[in-house]
């Protein structure tokens, strides 16, 4: 695999001590595939404020480039101002810029600030002092009206002044270049990194991939329900067809990969290792 592709993993942040501690042993065991960045979620709604800003912060000390996803959620403008000046005195230098969706039992969507506001507001307090990467959906956000009008809304991201795009994860690789060809055909030219999710256990994914638009296709579906209990045969068959994907995704223009790493050392780091042509 090229160094010049840009490999980058997410974490959220852990609830106990445990959790941060195993996370700090994941961050030293995926460091050997010299990410360019490790980015860290956010709850919507500031239920994560401190935690995310925790792991962040530690990550940063220990010399590593730390990416806080970052939403308004229901806070106000000052609010927000004052986290990002935080962020920028620890040496926070790039910021995921969402929407966010706001935990179940907080509320519907309607007070939720669009993605392309944040990235303008960024853009309007801290000029050019953070790198901005927002959201991109190549099977399309659950709540958008249209395919056009989704790809129209993340023009407006790029409009606003974000960097770079992160998709939402997708077993279909051809989901990602058609997306990445109509985002052309819409002016849009900044990098847009494929999201990669592993396979882990099945009822977890497919739960969440019907609440977040991605598709796992039928033939997927039936054959990781054929595994059944046996969570080391869907792991190693995981591993290799999100192997698979990457390479296809690589061969054919993908500027780099974003991991959802799931606070997991495995099956990321066997995925990279196909990548790599290791063992
Ligand atoms: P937006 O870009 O604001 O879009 C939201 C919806 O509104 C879309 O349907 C879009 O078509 C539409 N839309 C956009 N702009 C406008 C506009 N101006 N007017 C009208 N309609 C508009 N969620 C979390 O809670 N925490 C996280 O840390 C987190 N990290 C993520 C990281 C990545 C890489 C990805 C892909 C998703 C992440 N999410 C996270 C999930 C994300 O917050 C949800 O998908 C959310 O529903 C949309 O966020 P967005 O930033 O894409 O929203």
């Amino acid at each position: 695999m090229s160094d010049e592709l840009r490999i980058s993993f997410e974490f959220f942040p852990p609830k106990t001590p445990e959790g941060k501690n195993k996370l700090y042993k994941v961050r030293e065991e995926l460091q050997q595939f010299n990410p360019d960045f490790f980015s860290v979620t956010y709850g919507a709604g500031g239920t994560t404020r401190d935690t995310t800003r925790g792991v962040v912060k530690s990550l940063i000390e220990q010399g590593i480039d730390a990416a806080p996803h970052l939403s308004f959620g229901g806070d106000d403008e000052e609010t927000v101002a004052s986290l990002l000046s935080d962020y920028q005195q620890i040496g926070v230098k790039r910021i995921v810029a969402l929407r966010g969706d706001l935990p179940s039992g907080m509320g519907g969507h309607s007070q939720l600030v669009y993605a392309n506001e944040l990235v303008a507001f960024i853009r309007d307090r801290f000029g050019d002092q953070f790198h901005l990467e927002v959201a991109a959906y190549p099977e399309v956000h659950p709540e958008a009206k249209s395919y056009s009008d989704d790809i129209k809304f993340l023009k407006g991201k790029f409009d606003a002044g974000a960097n770079s795009a992160i998709t939402q994860y997708f077993f279909n690789p051809d989901a990602y270049f058609h997306f990445i060809d109509q985002c052309q055909q819409a002016g849009i030219d900044a990098p847009i990194y494929p999201g990669i999710m592993p396979i882990i256990n099945y009822r977890n994914l497919a739960r969440f991939s019907d609440s977040c638009g991605a598709e796992i296709p039928r033939w997927l579906r039936k054959r990781l329900e054929s595994f059944g209990d046996d969570v080391e045969s869907l792991q190693a068959f995981g591993v290799d067809l999100v192997s698979e994907l990457c390479e296809t995704l690589l061969e054919n223009g993908a500027p780099g990969l974003h991991f959802y790493t799931m606070n997991q050392t495995q099956p990321t780091a066997k995925i990279l290792r196909n990548l790599n042509g290791d063992d």
